[in-house]
């Protein structure tokens, strides 16, 4: 097959930003949260968890300690009480509290608003803050590359990387920057209904005419299908 060109591959993907806006038209964060403090910590409790499990954890969390001074001063052992369930715990823990305390010492209890100074605190990474800065503070910045915006980005072959990094950086050349918060919205809310990991459902996806794999995919099962 022909490589794909750049701009076609633009047009392309704007395609499957219009399908994936009309099929998911409220595509939102999942992440419970109330202000940019709840977001950061929800989020760094989400690794290696499901936004469910981090949102039965988090009302628990903050009702006890609702800010990051508070978090700051928690005795380790009662954060990983509380939070246990979404695994990790101690490291999530001791990030969490690390965290809190750089909010205090270098930003006064509040949650800065720029990608250096939100990575410069212990326990946050380019994907944490990409998810505060878009979700908290309307800022695109940058594209929130998680488990499924990874694949369905290589099985629309948006991208051929696998590490988080690569990824977002193609797609940041695809799509328009004011869409960026809300394409990984889209595509995690696809990816958690329809393009499954193990079973894509591609005979019921809009995106089926956009996409390389599913139309490999649907070819092979018509193939072996008895005749
Ligand atoms: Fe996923 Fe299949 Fe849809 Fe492609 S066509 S996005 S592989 S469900």
């Amino acid at each position: 097959m022909a490589k794909e060109k750049h701009e076609d591959k633009k047009v392309r993907t704007a395609r499957i930003i219009r399908a994936l806006e009309k099929l998911y038209p409220d595509a939102h964060c999942a992440l419970t949260h109330s202000n940019a403090f709840e977001l950061l910590v929800a989020t760094i409790l989400s690794a290696q968890c499901t936004d469910a499990r981090v949102n039965m954890v988090t009302p628990v969390l903050f009702k006890k300690y609702p800010t990051a001074e508070a978090l700051a001063k928690a005795p380790q052992e009662d954060v990983e009480k509380i939070i246990k369930t979404t695994g990790f715990f101690r490291s999530k823990a001791k990030s969490i509290r690390e965290t809190s305390a750089d909010i205090v010492q270098k930003h006064g209890g509040k949650v800065p608003q720029t990608m250096d100074e939100l990575t410069d605190l212990r326990g946050v990474g380019r994907k944490t803050a990409n998810v505060v800065l878009g979700n908290a503070f309307d800022q695109n910045v940058g594209v929130v590359v998680d488990t499924h915006v990874g694949r369905l980005s290589r099985r629309l072959a948006l991208t051929v990387h696998e590490d988080p990094v690569d990824v977002e950086q193609d797609l940041m050349k695809l799509v328009p920057v004011e869409k960026w918060t809300n394409f990984s919205h889209l595509l995690i809310f696809h990816g958690r209904q329809i393009c499954f990991a193990r079973n894509p459902q591609c005979d019921k996806c809009p995106l089926l005419p956009d996409c390389p794999t599913g139309q490999t995919l649907t070819q092979a099962a018509a193939k072996a299908k008895p005749k």
